[in-house]
């Protein structure tokens, strides 16, 4: 299975990269006409100072474009090339924001921008080929996936599940039971991080909306984070949904 397939219903990584490419010539264009715009004034203040600030900003602006292709590369090859994990970090803590403000510009929905942000993140964890023991996983899930008249408390422990299969629990449940892995049901962000910071785990499978994922990646960095977004045929926070399939597949890409 190649790596798009974990989330192959959504719009994949390529309009992410398509933007950052974009936002990235547009940093190393921008940075290249300050410094010929400033180039006559910083000759009046010292006639070194154009060469050295033009070696600096070329050095800068050479560094932006060289980590836009190890990114390209590194997503199409879906091989970690060179300091994929820096590179995801750069990905996630600096190029984001400009993406979406850019995507605001451009009139594209922010979910659709989130969406391919989830997608080009999957790309660039899964390219790191990890192989991580199951004790060391941990399955992050949202309080809506369980239905929302079920009378049992599943929050704390999501084995006290009777297994009705009305909804997704169910195979969740059996699922981290079938490979012996950590499975939480968390009810916001709070609790996440807490449950996170309990467990340890080396890497998270979490499920949620395009928000609530792209606010869990950003905070988890660097520990790495698989997104699967969830499905809401009854519209958001209610009785939503996820296929088991997909969670086991990304489980099967990390276990290596
Ligand atoms: S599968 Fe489990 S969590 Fe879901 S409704 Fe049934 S008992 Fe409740």
């Amino acid at each position: 299975m190649g790596t798009d397939d974990i989330q192959k219903k959504l719009p994949g990584k390529q309009l992410f990269v398509a933007l950052m490419g974009f936002t990235c010539l547009l940093m190393a264009g921008v940075i290249l006409l300050l410094w010929w715009a400033q180039n006559t004034g910083l000759s009046g203040i010292h006639p070194l100072l154009p060469k050295v600030t033009g070696i600096v900003l070329g050095i800068v602006a050479g560094a932006i474009l060289l980590g836009t292709f190890l990114l390209v590369m590194t997503t199409m090859l879906g091989k970690d090339i060179l300091f994929t994990r820096i590179l995801r970090g750069t990905v996630i803590k600096l190029l984001l924001p400009a993406i979406e403000f850019l995507g605001k510009v451009l009139g594209i929905p922010r979910d659709t921008i989130r969406q391919s942000f989830i997608a080009m993140n999957n790309s660039l964890v899964l390219s790191q080929r990890l192989s991580i023991k199951p004790d060391r996983l941990l399955i992050l899930l949202p309080h809506c996936i369980q239905l929302f008249d079920c009378e049992i408390k599943v929050t704390g422990d999501i084995n006290k599940c009777l297994r009705c299969g009305r909804c997704d629990i169910n195979g969740l449940a059996d699922l981290a039971k079938k490979y012996g892995i950590d499975i939480s049901v968390a009810t916001g962000g709070t609790l996440a991080r807490k449950v996170i910071t309990e467990k340890r785990p080396k890497l998270v499978i979490a499920v949620a909306c395009e928000g609530d994922l792209t606010s869990g990646i950003k905070d988890c960095y660097p520990l790495p984070v698989l997104g699967i977004l969830n499905e809401r045929p009854f519209g958001p926070c209610f009785n939503t949904r996820v296929e088991t399939q997909k969670i086991d597949e990304a489980l099967k890409e990390v276990m290596g």
